[in-house]
């Protein structure tokens, strides 16, 4: 029998699949297949955890302490609602409450603002949460596309196709990678969008967001700033500060420069917003909010207050040494003539090495992580071969490492890429480098690097 072609659909590919099914296949113990879960946890860690130089820009190590309390007993106990004995359904959540209130109260001061949540798993659902707050169906929204650096939970693949929005793109300039701001005004005065959304994944420069926020003003829009990549930059006081820039809600991800467990916050100043928000958050999008990971973001706080300013100072400026260091070795990199970035990123443009899917997997190939990146002069079609590589300093700072070292991971890269050396060959000098290089730092565990040189205790 002819069997429908949808009957086969599989999204996950089907070669990665058909090696858990021979597995599974192979045996019948389930404690075998266990161990085959675990033995897999084992390699990421040996290779990922030890032998590589993580390059991912949406990606941070946690502090030892973090890490510990994510497989703490509290993140077996349910807990949803809000914080109280009243507003909750369960009881026994005494400490809980303590918990999730420290946590409230270290993300409203590592941020500088009234208020915070917590709650969120990432910040995709953040997203979810603000326009489901703040937007009905069929309201027009002006948000960035990918190619400039915008992300998916603000485009009609999103949260904000899933709200029914009319999404209008924010014009940019190609070359500058900025906001054009006069298109800007031109095409939100005639649009009036309710909500600019600004998410970018792709971030080197600070946005104007005082000018868009005026502009919008004018007929009551509302600007949103989905800082998932910026959050420990603006909470350590290095990038901008949205919410004093005219932003009435900061989104952002815990996973990536906060450098803490993977989650969405949420953070904003006008009590107006209070009730729409939350109740966006409880009952909408969460029950039970995993306070394992709830207790793992407020510590995560409390380091970026005490370590924030140093920390992400440092993961600029080796930032802006690996682009430097890049480009000196004949890898083009975005944003030259400005200086390279002002965050933890770095674009090269890697379509003279074959493009950014050829080139990252040749990277991995020697133990270099990164990811391929759309970048602008790529069309649609382009859309799994993009000509960029986005490179982040978020875990090699984290390791201690300093502008000096920047010359010799781009080294590493140079190679690969540019002198065509055998990434297997390359990948013995990046495990050299890399295996005496195990503790993370700008900790309560760590303390400050050693190559800091600041005495004080941790
Ligand atoms: C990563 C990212 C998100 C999604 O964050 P998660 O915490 O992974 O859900 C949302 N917006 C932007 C701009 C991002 O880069």
């Amino acid at each position: 029998m002819e069997q429908h072609p949808a009957a086969n659909f599989e999204v996950h590919d089907p070669t990665i699949l058909a090696q858990a099914r021979a597995i599974m296949d192979a045996t019948e113990s389930p404690r075998a297949w266990a161990q085959a879960v675990i033995e897999a946890v084992t390699r990421n860690e040996e290779w990922r955890g030890r032998r590589c130089i993580n390059l991912l820009a949406p990606e941070a190590p946690t502090s030892p302490t973090v890490r510990a309390l994510l497989a703490s007993e509290i993140g077996t106990r349910a807990a949803e609602g809000h914080i109280g004995r009243v507003n909750r359904w369960f009881a026994g959540t005494r400490h809980i409450d303590e918990v999730e209130a420290l946590c409230v109260e270290l993300l409203k001061t590592a941020f500088r603002c009234r208020y915070a949540d917590h709650r969120l798993m990432g910040s995709m659902l953040g997203n979810l949460t603000v326009y489901h707050a703040l937007s009905q169906p069929g309201d027009t929204v002006m948000t960035a596309a990918q190619p400039f650096g915008g992300h998916s939970s603000n485009r009609l693949d999103g949260p904000a196709g899933t709200r029914g929005l009319n999404i209008v793109d924010v014009p940019f300039d190609p070359v500058e990678l900025e906001v054009d701001l006069d298109a800007f005004a031109r095409l939100a005065r005639q649009v009036k969008p309710k909500l600019v959304v600004m998410g970018m994944s792709m971030t080197l420069f600070p946005l104007p967001v005082q000018q868009m926020s005026d502009i919008i003003a004018e007929w009551g829009g509302k600007f949103i700033f989905d800082g998932a990549h910026q959050a420990g930059l603006i909470a350590g006081g290095q990038f901008q500060d949205p919410l004093n820039e005219g932003a009435v809600v900061l989104t952002g991800s815990a996973g990536k420069t906060f450098s803490g467990p993977q989650s969405g916050m949420i953070l904003w100043n006008d009590p107006a917003l209070t009730q729409p928000l939350t109740e966006a958050i409880f009952p909408v999008l969460v029950a039970t909010h995993q306070v394992n990971r709830v207790a793992a973001l407020a510590v995560a706080a409390a380091e970026m207050i005490e370590y924030g300013a140093v920390y992400m100072a440092q993961i600029v400026k080796n930032a802006q040494a690996l682009g430097r260091a890049l480009a000196e070795r004949g890898i083009p990199v975005l944003a030259e003539a400005r200086g390279f970035t002002r965050s933890h990123q770095v674009i090269a443009n890697v379509r003279q090495f074959g493009g950014g899917l050829e080139v990252a997997h040749r990277l991995a190939e020697a133990n270099l992580i990164a990811n391929k990146n759309l970048i602008p002069g790529d069309k649609p079609a382009d859309w799994d071969r993009p000509s960029g590589l986005r490179l982040g300093t978020i875990e090699i700072t984290r390791l201690g490492l300093m502008e000096a070292d920047m010359a010799t991971i781009a080294g590493f890269m140079a190679r690969v890429l540019v002198e065509g050396e055998e990434p297997a060959s390359v990948r013995r000098d990046v495990e050299d480098f890399r295996l005496p290089l195990q503790d993370f730092y700008y900790n309560f565990d760590n303390g400050w690097p050693p190559a800091l040189g600041k005495t004080e205790a941790a």
